[in-house]
């Protein structure tokens, strides 16, 4: 469980309405019930449900189960896609586990704007879903021009670029000598021919090809994740 407040053993933390309505009347937890929680800063804790009535619960913070891990390094940009799979694209952002996820607008992206609240929830529900202690940041929205003109060089963009002949990702990913990277993943409509060049163009840009087929954007994404943990880790 995600808790919104520092965390120490021994303390003790009354529960918001919405998660003490959780615990006590949708999952129906009662008087000391053992829970895992974390805040992606201090770690994971054991926790005791102490219910106050119906509506309201404390929780006292037990032992420390995994201290806080670093975040890792890899920056996840992608250009947002219709929400449904918006929503599906952080989820499994988070659950391969990167350090930032920034939206990234291109002149193909098929949204406009994007809901900074709905993305950081999806983050975190994910987050607690499959236990990723290091929460990853969110950016905020920019447009690639902006991106790459304001780029700190020393971090390497692996680019999915699918015009790219080749087959084998991991053959691109294995000359790489940085380990502060981001992975670009482009919208349904693949990035412009400007964008390309101008990707391609800059010392910092690394094309990667993902295979003989053009994935959708959110397979895209998750095969290149999986490539770049796979070659590179972190
Ligand atoms: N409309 C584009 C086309 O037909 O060429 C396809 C875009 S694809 C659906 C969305 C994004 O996923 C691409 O911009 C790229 O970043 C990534 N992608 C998909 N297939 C890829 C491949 N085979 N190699 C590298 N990147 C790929």
């Amino acid at each position: 469980l995600y808790l919104d407040a520092p965390l120490a053993s021994g303390d003790t933390i009354p529960l918001g309405k919405d998660q003490a309505h959780y615990l006590l009347n949708v999952l129906r937890l009662g008087d000391g019930a053992e829970l895992l929680v974390f805040n992606g800063r201090d770690g994971e804790f054991e926790a005791t449900l102490k219910p106050a009535g119906k509506k309201k619960a404390d929780l006292e913070i037990g032992t420390l189960t995994r201290a806080q891990p670093e975040r890792p390094r890899l920056v996840f940009l992608f250009a947002p896609l219709k929400v449904g799979r918006l929503d599906y694209l952080v989820q499994k952002a988070t659950e391969m586990g990167v350090g930032r996820i920034t939206p990234v607008f291109t002149d193909h992206t098929q949204l406009h704007k994007v809901n900074p609240e709905r993305l950081a929830a999806n983050i975190l529900e994910a987050a607690e879903q499959c236990g990723n202690l290091a929460i990853p940041e969110l950016g905020e929205a920019v447009r690639l021009d902006a991106l790459l003109s304001g780029w700190d060089p020393g971090r390497r963009i692996i680019f999915c670029n699918e015009s790219q002949a080749g087959n084998n990702p991991a053959a691109a990913l294995g000359a790489i000598a940085e380990r502060d990277l981001a992975l670009l993943v482009g919208p349904e409509g693949g990035f412009s021919e400007r964008e390309r060049e101008m990707l391609l163009a800059l010392p910092f840009v690394t094309p990667i090809p993902l295979g003989p087929r053009i994935l959708r954007a959110d397979t895209a994404a998750v095969a290149a994740l999986a490539v770049v943990q796979m070659t590179i880790g972190d």
